[in-house]
């Protein structure tokens, strides 16, 4: 089955996040003034366990849905990880692919491997602990984020690396990351710091553009456009010329995708969120605890979909959305 939204866009991605927690407390997603330990996670019993979590993605699988991708939160946190994972392999999708901030990752990429993960992200925004610590609330060093990729690949995992670039930050420490992926083989995308969630202190001006990315790279190591491998692809990629592989960027600020925007994104506890940047979700969990039926939750999820008309971050471009509260990144995941 195919179902469309408002702008013909199918449903073709789920995103699911299997915690709300992080050891991590990166200052554009959680900062830890306010995910203190005063903040109230979700309780456990309000968190979808392994077998809902398969039973869900089933449905969306029936419903069209050919790419998992499973986020947080910081998903190795969570136990029953593998176990998820294999019941989400048991499925007919074409990907499955989790993001992950890479702490925990040597010691439980052999795991992952094993209970059928295709692919990993790994977030890193710079080679350097000084930088890296001040973004990540001072929680974790370089050097075990670096092992968990390396573990990874020898694991067999296909693996690739998100640096969120912010202004005065972690600019500097693009070309040094650019040269340390190149020569590993891996591809590393560069990310558009975004205004998701309410937590963050966006500020345009913190945002380091595609376009001045590309220019400061390309002058190093000069760069050709690639084709992307299918429509939609988030990533506009490019090739090194002198053929060390290639760099990858995600301009969500400014040449936003939401004409071919085909993701739906489950939060931990259940949640349906039809866009990144959305104020309200749609409780799926009650529906799964009070005994309806794989066909009642499809009409349910559906209909979801089809009255879907988010467009965010094309609106942010032209005023038409300032949306007032949104929900957080770490809740959703990215
Ligand atoms: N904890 C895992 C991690 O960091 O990879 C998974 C969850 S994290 C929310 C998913 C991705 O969102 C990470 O790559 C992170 O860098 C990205 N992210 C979080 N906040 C962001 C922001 N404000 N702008 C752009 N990317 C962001
Ligand atoms: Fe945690 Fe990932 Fe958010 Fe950083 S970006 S705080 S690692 S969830
Ligand atoms: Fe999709 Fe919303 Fe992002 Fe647009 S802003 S690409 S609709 S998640």
């Amino acid at each position: 089955m195919t179902v469309y939204d408002q702008h013909s866009r199918h449903l073709r991605d789920l995103r699911i996040s299997v915690t709300d927690r992080c050891n991590f407390r990166c200052r554009y997603c959680m900062p830890a003034e306010i995910f203190d330990q005063d903040y109230a996670f979700l309780p456990k019993d309000h968190m979808l366990t392994a077998e809902e979590i398969s039973r869900l993605a089933r449905i969306f699988v029936s419903l069209g849905v050919r790419k998992l991708r499973i986020t947080g939160g910081e998903p190795l946190l969570r136990k029953d990880l593998p176990e998820i994972i294999t019941r989400l392999a048991s499925l007919d999708v074409e990907d499955i692919s989790l993001t992950t901030n890479g702490s925990l990752l040597a010691r439980n990429a052999d795991k992952l491997k094993e209970a059928g993960l295709h692919r990993i992200t790994v977030s890193l925004d710079a080679l350097d602990d000084d930088t890296f610590m001040y973004m990540n609330g001072g929680r974790g060093r370089v050097l075990p984020v670096l092992e968990g990729i390396d573990a990874a690949a020898a694991a067999g995992l296909s693996v690739k690396v998100n640096m969120v670039v912010q202004k005065g930050v972690n600019d500097s420490a693009v070309l040094p990351m650019v040269e340390y992926f190149r020569n590993k083989g891996h591809i590393l995308r560069m990310v558009e710091y975004m205004d998701v969630g309410n937590s963050n202190g966006w500020n345009r001006e913190h945002v380091v553009s595609t376009k001045e990315l590309l220019q400061q790279i390309g002058e190093r190591w000069p760069l050709e456009p690639v084709e992307p491998n299918y429509i939609g692809e988030v990533a506009t990629r490019y090739r090194f010329l002198d053929g060390g592989g290639e760099v990858g960027f995600i301009s969500s600020v400014t040449q936003a995708f939401c004409s071919s925007c085909t993701r739906a994104r489950l939060s931990a506890d259940g949640t349906l969120y039809t866009c990144l940047f959305a104020s309200e979700g749609h409780p799926l969990r009650h529906l799964l605890r009070s005994g309806n039926s794989d066909e009642e939750m499809e009409g349910s999820i559906s209909s979801i979909w089809a009255n879907r008309h988010d467009r965010y971050s094309l609106e942010r471009e032209t005023g038409q959305n300032s949306s007032s509260t949104k929900v957080e990144m770490s809740h959703i995941g990215g």
